[in-house]
């Protein structure tokens, strides 16, 4: 169930329900901007520490304190949030670094491919996205943000580790990022 937007100069937001899960209290954030950012991407990419960002495909992935953000041309997605309060200020403090950003291009180096070595990413694509629970989040998603901000070992979803020999390269990130991986079964 989507929540009504509120509206706010140069932008609106709403909160989304994450539907399968009727006893989650944590929402979806989707912010709408008035004005497309698009030419902004790899300026933006230049200055958020972590993100990745390849030019062309329209989209800024960064973790975010406990949070998945995608930033597109128009607008912002951001996962995990508690209550209104928390999304209105996600959602202000994007806003306040996009206008920063556009006010200060001219001495930003732009980026036009980055990627860190690691990313939350990488950890999800690795799970079943079945939401089932067993790892004890309340989905995959806010497993892999457990994973990744080391809080949980991957080892928790039974499913990864029935599958683990298909991830070899995401183990030995994990493994050179200083993260305990699974062993292989004896
Ligand atoms: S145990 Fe695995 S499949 Fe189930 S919710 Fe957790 S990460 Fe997803």
């Amino acid at each position: 169930m989507d929540h009504t937007p509120e509206m706010r100069q140069g932008y609106s937001f709403r909160l989304v329900n994450i539907d399968c899960l009727r006893t989650s209290t944590d929402f979806n954030v989707v912010m709408e901007l008035e004005e497309s950012i698009e030419d902004l991407l790899p300026y933006l990419a230049a200055t958020l520490p972590g993100c990745s960002y390849v030019h062309g495909s329209g989209v800024i992935d960064l973790m975010d304190t406990g949070h998945i953000v995608g930033i597109y041309p128009e607008r912002i997605t951001i996962t995990s949030v508690r209550n209104s309060e928390e999304a209105a200020l996600l959602c202000r403090t994007y806003f306040e670094k996009i206008q920063q950003v556009r006010a200060a291009r001219e001495s930003i180096q732009p980026v036009y491919k980055t990627r860190p070595t690691l990313t939350l990413l990488d950890i999800l694509k690795a799970l079943p996205r079945t939401n089932c629970g067993a790892c004890e989040s309340p989905t995959c998603t806010a497993f892999a943000a457990r994973v990744f901000r080391r809080e949980a070992p991957l080892a928790r979803c039974p499913a990864f580790l029935e599958n683990r020999s298909r991830h070899r390269n995401l183990l030995q990130k994990m493994a050179s990022a200083g993260y305990a991986i699974p062993c292989d079964p004896p």
